[in-house]
């Protein structure tokens, strides 16, 4: 079963920056209003988080980090109604068989809490544990045991690049939630449960981004569609600075990217790229988001009519602003 998690591991855990993203999925699962982040040589060396969450309860620990026993997945037809990120149940798996685990949690209405380490697959016993309630995940020496994976690895600076990139995006999709980041004892992020998703962007892209955006809000049918996008005069655009989420998890989908360039259009000039923050909100039945071990790409029922609503949204916003 090792080698199995392990070549499993290789679909969902690349590099350090899968780590973090697993990670931080599940403790937004979990309902955690607070999620600290640290690392150490860009992930390679160690990646703790910290959340405030609903917790594990003790003898769930091995569960957690055993392949599928827990995913929220319970059957197909729940395949359409996913609300929750996490649904593979294979993350944690995938993590310990390459990795050095140490999983604490304990439980909001326990007295104490338990803690299990995982060494490429291997358990420790349960031991009790004194921490406050909520969960902390401590993953060394990623890749250890896989050195050919190891290899890969860029320099740190590469991956943390990636795990920035990752952070970014839960933290834009989930502004309820206080997140910070620190790397080798330096604090890089430090998001308030109170920043607005404005704030957010300022946080991460700057204030000369920032003062160039103006919101969109479009409802269509059962499709809402929110977020905010650059002045046409901003010329800060590029390709990475295009943003989709959908129900609060980012998505990668050129079609509606290209809805939103074609919404400026002639309003850009040449070969330059628009900036948008978009929101979009929906019923489950109207996509599936099993495409993809990473989760990263989404196949919609009517994909056609989606576009046609970002792109009018997007034009309805600008000639609204005389543009
Ligand atoms: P999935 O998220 O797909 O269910 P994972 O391997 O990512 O699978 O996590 C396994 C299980 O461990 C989750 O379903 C959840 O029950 C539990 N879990 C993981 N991380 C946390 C956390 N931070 N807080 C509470 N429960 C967690
Ligand atoms: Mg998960």
């Amino acid at each position: 079963p090792t080698v199995i998690n392990q070549i499993a591991a290789g679909e969902v855990i690349e590099r350090p920056a899968s780590v973090v993203k697993e990670l931080l999925e599940n403790s937004i699962d979990a309902g955690s209003n607070r999620i600290d982040i640290e690392l150490e040589q860009g992930g390679t060396e160690r990646i703790a988080i910290f959340d405030d969450g609903c917790g594990i309860a003790a003898e769930e620990l091995p569960l957690a980090l055993s392949s599928h026993a827990t995913s929220k997945l319970r059957n197909a037809d729940d395949l359409f109604a996913i609300r929750s990120m996490g649904f593979r149940g294979e993350a944690l798996a995938s993590i310990g068989s390459v990795a050095r685990v140490t999983l604490q949690s304990r439980t909001h209405d326990s007295e104490t809490g338990a803690e299990l380490q995982c060494n490429g697959g291997d358990f420790s016993e349960i031991r009790s544990w004194n921490g406050s309630p909520g969960t902390r995940i401590e993953v060394k020496h990623l890749f250890y045991a896989t050195p050919v994976r190891k290899k890969f690895l860029k320099q740190n600076a590469t991956e943390l690049g990636h795990i920035t990139e990752s952070f970014t995006k839960i933290a834009l999709a989930n502004t309820d939630v206080h997140l910070t980041l620190k790397h080798n004892n330096r604090m890089i992020y430090e998001v308030p449960a109170g920043a607005s998703l404005l704030d957010r962007i300022r946080i991460f892209f700057g204030d000369e981004i920032a003062k160039h955006l103006f919101p969109v809000h479009r409802e269509q049918g059962p499709v809402s569609l929110t977020g905010f996008i650059a002045d046409p005069a901003c010329d800060r655009g590029n390709s990475k600075l295009q943003y989709f989420f959908l129900n609060q998890r980012w998505f990668r989908d050129r079609s509606l990217g290209h809805a939103l360039q074609e919404g400026y259009r002639g309003l850009l000039m040449t070969n330059r790229y628009c900036i948008g923050f978009l929101f979009l909100q929906m019923p489950p039945e109207m996509f599936d988001i099993n495409v993809h071990p990473t989760k990263a790409e989404v196949r919609f029922i009517d994909s056609q009519a989606l576009y046609h609503v970002v792109r009018g949204a997007i034009r309805q916003t600008l000639a609204d602003k005389n543009l």
